[in-house]
């Protein structure tokens, strides 16, 4: 190479802007770190597939490390640990900070819901000696994918008597499962006519749950009563109980590795379990943090954060409001001052597709984590646009830290969209940003992310909540 071409390639070194695969950027043995790290995330994979799991999860783990439960009132000192069980669906945790809690909290926020198919109140019948139950889907899906397949039922049941029943079949070895039959392509020719999104309609998405009859006796609905029978037998429940139950279809298909290299970790619900957990892990590993550090783990994002356990609701307020009282310092003050990172995923290029992306700005796997500026529709619609100032902060805290980081758009201008719970926070006069992995099939039944990239958010969140 001539001494010309060396100049410019150093200049363009110096000058451009490039994004890199991890690898080239990281050690060896800080790629073992991460592999061990995603051994813990596939833990969590495998007992957590509903906001309610990963609530009671992150509780019990929480409780192990000596966090209590947030009392209002309470004087709170430098190190105390604290977290706030929202209705057994999202949590609030939180690490007391050096500086006075006026100077704000250094926030993640991440949500612990994701796609699924709900149950109805009444989803119990019997059609031509088959059992079923009606489902509701809940989130953005995709709806031809969620037949034939193997799916779990997670949740709960609450009896008249106020009694509550945990539900959790088709996870553990030698449990039954469940499943949505679809038509044979042979006989599929009027269905194939159908557009991909009206493949599967939702009223078709009912779930296969039994084919015996209860007795050899004459009678209708015998199959459905022989249904209901084992599951009074097993939980003392009678069909109106399903009126107030809260149960959820999920695939049950256990977290993997994927790829001959093990680089990717394939799973039902990365979206968003794979910030929350980092998010968490970050909170859980700080002592005495410069500031306040809070991981909210909420509910309600994938139907746009509204209700009780969602962001868009008030709990959140309410607890720095609450914290702000304990240190006798204004609420307001608290919230302008506090900084978070939208812990959310981003849609990862896929080669297979690449028309929906914009190359320059598309996030890539294993280019490390996410920062997405902005979300939103239609021209920016429905997000909250992160300033230029704050995503200044967030590079250089990055940066300065060693942390693989890469830009990311979610999809090329026009070709879609969506949104995640930055605005409500930025709402609250918080200056917030998304930050998190990107995803292959994302909010499908098996989603895919790399194991770098989780531990970059990781790292991301750990020095954040550190407050450098
Ligand atoms: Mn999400
Ligand atoms: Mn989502």
């Amino acid at each position: 190479m001539s001494e010309e071409n060396k100049k410019l390639d150093s200049l363009k070194e110096k000058l451009f802007y490039t994004q890199k695969h991890a690898s080239e950027k990281i050690s060896d043995d800080e790629t073992k770190k991460a592999d061990e790290f995603c051994d813990g995330y596939i833990g969590f994979l495998r007992k957590a597939k509903t906001e309610r799991e990963a609530t009671e999860y992150f509780v019990e783990k929480a409780e192990k490390l000596g966090f209590k439960p947030f009392v209002r009132g309470e004087k709170y000192k430098c190190g105390d640990k604290v977290y706030l069980n929202n209705r057994g669906k999202a949590v609030i945790l939180c690490v007391m900070g050096k500086e006075p809690i006026e100077n704000g909290i250094r926030l993640s926020a991440a949500h612990i819901d994701s796609p699924r198919l709900d149950l109805k109140p009444n989803p119990l019948y019997e059609d031509n000696e088959l059992a079923y139950f009606k489902t509701h889907y809940y989130g953005g899906i995709k709806k031809y994918q969620w037949t034939a397949m193997p799916l779990s039922l997670h949740g709960v049941i609450v009896k008249k008597d106020g009694s509550k029943v945990k539900v959790n079949i088709g996870e553990d070895d030698g449990d039954p499962m469940f499943v949505v039959t679809d038509l044979l392509p042979h006989l599929a020719a009027e269905q194939m006519k159908r557009t991909l999104s009206d493949g599967i309609r939702g009223e078709e998405l009912n779930i296969l749950i039994g084919s015996r009859p209860f007795s050899k006796d004459e009678g209708s609905e015998k199959v459905k009563l022989n249904i209901i029978s084992i599951l009074n037998e097993k939980y003392g429940v009678t069909e109106s109980d399903f009126l107030s139950a809260e149960l959820e279809a999920v695939p049950a298909l256990k977290a993997v590795d994927i790829g001959f290299d093990r680089s990717m970790i394939g799973a039902y619900g990365h979206d968003d379990r794979v910030c929350a957990y980092p998010a968490a892990e970050a909170v859980f590993s700080v002592t005495e943090p410069r500031y306040t550090a809070v991981a909210i783990l909420t509910d309600k994002e994938e139907t746009g954060s509204d209700g009780n356990t969602g962001l868009n609701s008030s709990y959140f307020k309410y607890f720095v409001s609450d914290l702000a009282d304990c240190f006798g310092a204004n609420y307001h003050t608290v919230l302008s001052n506090t900084k978070c990172l939208s812990a959310d995923v981003n849609a990862a290029f896929d080669p297979s597709f690449p028309d929906v992306s914009e190359k320059m700005n598309a996030s890539y796997l294993n280019h490390g984590v996410v920062i997405t500026k902005y979300t939103g529709a239609r021209g920016k619609g429905g997000t909250s646009d992160a300033s230029a100032e704050y995503m200044g902060k967030i590079r250089a805290l990055l940066d300065e830290n060693d942390i693989v980081w890469q830009t990311g758009e979610l999809g090329k201008v026009d070709a879609g969209g969506g949104g995640t719970v930055a605005m409500y926070l930025a709402n609250l006069d918080i200056d917030v940003v998304d930050l998190g992995v990107p995803v292959l099939s994302m909010h499908a039944p098996f989603e895919v992310v790399s194991k770098l990239d989780v531990y970059m958010a990781y790292r991301a969140f750990k020095v954040f909540a550190e407050g450098k």
